[in-house]
């Protein structure tokens, strides 16, 4: 069938941004302070994307063991975090959700951003490789919004795709990581845990002979403090499910809820600590680690990584290890994750370098992307996609859109080394450029 409708153009700005996650609001952000007129949209019902609907209780590392390589805006937010009075312990990098949702939304109403929630991006028009209007839906109806500059931090790949960008997705046979619903647990006593020294991870083999699960997964991230009494779960994997099919997302999201109910009693019974533990949510958006991957004028790849890379337009470096999620349980899947995260581990102050050509999507002038979809093979996005990652590339694409905002709209046509400027000024970590 064919649908069309005349929509109301609602809005015209400079630069317009999908999705509101850590890569859109660093983008968003850097974007607004450096004097463009920025339009976000979130689909969800606040900012942070996974690490506050999705429910990641923690931040991957901002350091590569002497460098503070996720600098800039990573800095800033993560500060703005541990200044909240949460209970999490002030050393380490766990995130409480609602902080972190205020966090957000004040850095960017401080920023003089314009950012809408429950407003979902359906669409867009594009013209000789330049997007021109992006459509949303949202309880108003529908609408679309002009922008000189759009910059796709869905995730997904979702704007990208729906003008018909290139896109890369899973290994040879389609499959993506393995997601996984977070759960958000009240009544832990952490001190009774800690001096406990109990192992969740090594405990649960005694569970798994016991019965407690339906599928026994080796596989588990477990829980961190997310508060005083409170703590965030990150473990059970959703196997096969497809984040781009509604009746995958579906399957996916009730089978990750009876999962946590078995994680509850696995607690309750075997881990100290937990004897009261009370499971006080699953997470209202699914933990999708792995997605669309835009096809961008250069693909970052796993040569790139072991070489540590040197880029004469880098925007950042970058050190996490390639943490590819087994696609199942059985031991082959599980020995091939172990192998290849501890074996392309990096030394304290090693990093890749992160070049500008994997934010601008191949074949467009005036589209650029960051976060978990930039354009990097299944190896490479292992690494970058965990969140001090997603605000190197978010605040890197958010000063490129400024810039092709002031030369004609083209992200392509300014000087890299100006780009590599304003970010050494917002305290990026560039030690190889300017
Ligand atoms: C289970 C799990 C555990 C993880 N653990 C860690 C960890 O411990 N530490 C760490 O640092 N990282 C971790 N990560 C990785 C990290 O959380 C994500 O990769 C990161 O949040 C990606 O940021 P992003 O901004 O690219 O996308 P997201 O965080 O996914 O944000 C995208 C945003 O876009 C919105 N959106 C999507 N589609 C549309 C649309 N069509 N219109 C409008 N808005 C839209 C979404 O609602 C969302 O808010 C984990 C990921 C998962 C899934």
């Amino acid at each position: 069938m064919i649908f069309t409708r005349e929509i109301e153009i609602k809005k015209q700005t400079q630069v317009c941004i999908v999705g509101g996650g850590p890569a859109g609001c660093a983008a968003a952000l850097a974007a607004a302070r450096a004097g463009a007129e920025v339009f976000l949209a979130e689909a969800h019902t606040c900012l942070g994307g996974l690490g506050t609907a999705g429910g990641v209780p923690v931040f991957m590392t901002f350091s590569d063991g002497e460098n503070f390589v996720a600098d800039g805006i990573g800095r800033e937010i993560l500060e703005r975090l541990k200044a909240e009075d949460t209970g999490v312990p002030k050393h380490s990098n766990g995130i409480n959700p609602e902080a972190l949702k205020r966090v957000y939304e004040q850095l960017l109403l401080e920023a003089g951003v314009e950012f809408v929630f429950m407003t979902e991006f359906i669409g867009a028009e594009a013209t000789d490789g330049k997007v021109t209007q992006a459509v949303f839906n949202a309880k108003s109806g529908l609408f679309a919004v002009e922008a000189e500059v759009f910059i796709d931090c869905a995730g997904d790949g979702d704007l990208a795709a729906r003008v018909g960008a290139e896109v890369m997705f899973g290994d040879e046979n389609n499959q993506v990581m393995p997601s996984t619903l977070t759960s958000a647990w009240a009544g832990i006593d952490w001190d009774k845990y800690l001096k406990s020294g109990a192992n969740p991870r090594k405990i649960l083999f005694k569970a798994f002979e016991d019965g407690i699960f339906r599928n026994n997964d080796p596989h588990h991230t477990g829980i961190n403090q997310t508060g005083h009494h409170l703590g965030g779960g990150n473990m059970g994997h959703l196997f096969g499910l497809n984040p781009l099919d509604e009746k995958s997302l579906t399957e996916g999201l009730i089978e990750g809820r009876q999962q946590a109910v078995e994680f509850a009693r696995y607690y309750r019974e075997y881990i100290p600590g937990y004897e009261n533990v009370e499971l006080t949510a699953t997470a209202s958006l699914p933990g999708i680690r792995e997605s669309r991957r835009i096809v961008g004028d250069y693909i970052l790849d796993l040569e790139d990584y072991k070489a540590r890379r040197v880029f004469a337009d880098e925007i950042g470096r970058y050190c996490y290890p390639i943490d590819i999620h087994p696609s199942s349980t059985d031991q082959q899947a599980q020995d091939e994750f172990a192998r290849l995260i501890s074996s392309l581990h990096y030394k304290a102050g090693e990093s890749y370098g992160i070049p500008y050509r994997i934010l601008t999507v191949k074949g467009f002038d005036n589209l650029l992307t960051a976060g978990r979809s930039i354009s990097a093979d299944r190896y490479l996005q292992g690494s970058i996609r965990v969140m001090p990652g997603c605000f190197i590339t978010g605040q890197a694409a958010g000063l490129a859109a400024v810039l092709a905002v002031e030369n004609s709209g083209n992200v392509r046509c300014f000087d890299i080394a100006v780009l590599q400027q304003n970010l050494k000024a917002l305290g990026a970590y560039l030690p190889n450029n300017c």
